[in-house]
């Protein structure tokens, strides 16, 4: 994965992934092999805390997965319930201090609390907490949350828990570790996905089902929104802190941000690109001698535009996966072509032809022109890009790394206009509706919401005045 810093690409990032165990004496190892694969969501740091219900093990580190951990270190890490996680992020700032899990002791014992996602009113919650005596040592939402569990006068944990979840708005898939519980919680909305499985006598839990095929789990159902589930030695048991909703799960995770062998919601995340290429071909149609996708996340939705239209698939961009965190700092000239680095154009597969360039969205819009300017480079007569996702016009306050609304390019271009600044020939997004129809097309599907605010505007939750003002996080 690249360093956006020294490559200046404007992708957008998922902002974290948690996984969990309980009931398995190789819990840590099964977790770094979760972890490893949950790596696309998080790049900057990577945690796990066991227990072997006598004290906690802990180890975190910034890096990937594999740079974190060694067999010495998991070795350590001993016990039969695990969480683990990875992060990438903006809010909150970087460093291990952030790094998770978090641990803490209080009067309940000790407890290890990892979150995907984020919270809309943490500003608030946090300045009350500090007003009243907490002293965070962290910049993250997770602490608000640990911070308001401590806080609580609740009898048992379980109680606390679900007193803070009451408290508390945003996004979050959440893990929860004590020397004898593992918690599990979706916020009541389910904007950010999150699975359980079972591993032999095993229960685990993921941000995406791909970590469960990597370990051999089988998966056994999604946690719904507003759930919160208890493994303890008497067994699982599910309760809620919010009443039951339809969920309105964050349609860029079958966009750009999961895995396409995850499902999630039912539905298979390549499968649903697919689909978006093929409605995107639908409304837009092109004559075309040749369908390329920008590698990975739009590869699905290319092929799904190529069968759609009959124009043949190919492979006219390749990803340099090797571009790693440690590479030397280009000279400005090199960063401005950043993109070289990361993409080529396949010179024998476009010269000469009239191209449909596939990708999943635009952002900045920097990307998207250069993507094209490559493929002239590399003898294109005509390159048509055709985006699998409506406009982004608006930011995300539930866990994706967006710029600010004023950075955004169809915040405040016409469609026209972003043709002609990313110099295509011509450019069209899918509709809203068509990305809808695409996502929740599959059979087996279970026709959930879905959240759309970066499209349209709409935010399923209240947004706290500080971050909604200009679209700044
Ligand atoms: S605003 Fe966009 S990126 Fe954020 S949760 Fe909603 S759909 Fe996902």
């Amino acid at each position: 994965m690249c360093d956006e810093s020294i490559l200046d690409l404007d992708e957008l990032n998922e902002e974290c992934g948690v996984f969990g165990i309980y009931g398995h004496p190789d819990a840590s190892q099964f977790t770094y092999y979760g972890l490893h694969a949950l790596q696309h969501r998080g790049q900057e740091s990577a945690g796990i805390v066991s227990t072997n219900r006598d004290k906690f093990h802990v180890h975190r580190g910034t890096g990937l997965v594999t740079e974190v951990f060694d067999n010495e270190r998991i070795r350590k890490l001993k016990g039969n319930i695990a969480i683990g996680h990875v992060r990438y992020s903006t809010a909150g700032g970087t460093g291990i201090a952030n790094a998770q899990p978090l641990v803490f002791n209080f009067a309940k014992g000790e407890l290890a609390i990892a979150t995907n996602g984020n919270l809309v009113n943490a500003n608030r919650l946090r300045k009350e907490l500090e007003e009243t005596g907490s002293i965070f040592q962290t910049t993250t939402d997770t602490e608000v949350i640990a911070h308001l569990i401590a806080r609580s006068q609740a009898p048992t944990l379980e109680e606390a828990v679900k007193e803070a979840l009451g408290r508390v708005v945003g996004a979050y898939a959440l893990l929860i570790l004590t020397n004898d519980q593992l918690i599990a919680a979706e916020d009541p909305l389910g904007l950010r996905p999150f699975s359980m499985g079972v591993l032999g006598e095993a229960h685990v839990f993921s941000s995406e089902t791909c970590a469960f095929d990597i370990i051999g789990a089988d998966f056994w159902r999604e946690v719904e929104p507003g759930e919160m589930i208890i493994i303890d030695q008497d067994g699982l048991r599910t309760s809620r802190f919010a009443p039951r909703a339809e969920g309105k799960i964050c349609s860029f995770e079958y966009v750009y941000f999961a895995r396409p062998d995850s499902n999630i919601g039912g539905i298979n995340v390549h499968a649903a690109r697919k689909r978006m290429g093929r409605v995107l071909a639908e409304e837009s149609p092109v004559e075309a001698d040749v369908v390329t996708g920008v590698p990975d996340s739009s590869t699905s939705a290319a092929i799904g535009f190529a069968e759609a239209t009959g124009i043949p698939y190919e492979l006219g961009l390749i990803k340099n996966r090797y571009v790693g965190r440690t590479f030397i700092q280009p000279s400005q000239e090199l960063r401005e072509q950043g993109v070289k680095m990361k993409l080529s154009a396949v010179r024998g597969v476009v010269e000469g032809k009239r191209v449909v360039m596939v990708d999943d969205s635009i952002v900045r819009g920097t990307t998207s022109r250069r993507i094209v300017n490559l493929l002239r480079e590399a003898g294109a007569t005509e390159v048509h890009v055709r985006i699998s996702s409506p406009p982004v016009k608006n930011p995300c306050f539930y866990g994706i790394d967006t710029p600010t609304r004023d950075q955004l390019v169809a915040s405040s271009m016409t469609v026209a206009e972003i043709c002609e600044e990313i110099g295509a020939d011509s450019l069209s997004f899918i509709s809203t509706e068509g990305m809808v129809e695409a996502i929740s097309g599959a059979a087996g599907g279970t026709k959930r919401g879905y959240c759309l605010a970066c499209f349209t505007g709409h935010y399923p939750t209240a947004i706290e005045d500080e971050m909604a003002i200009g679209g700044k996080r």
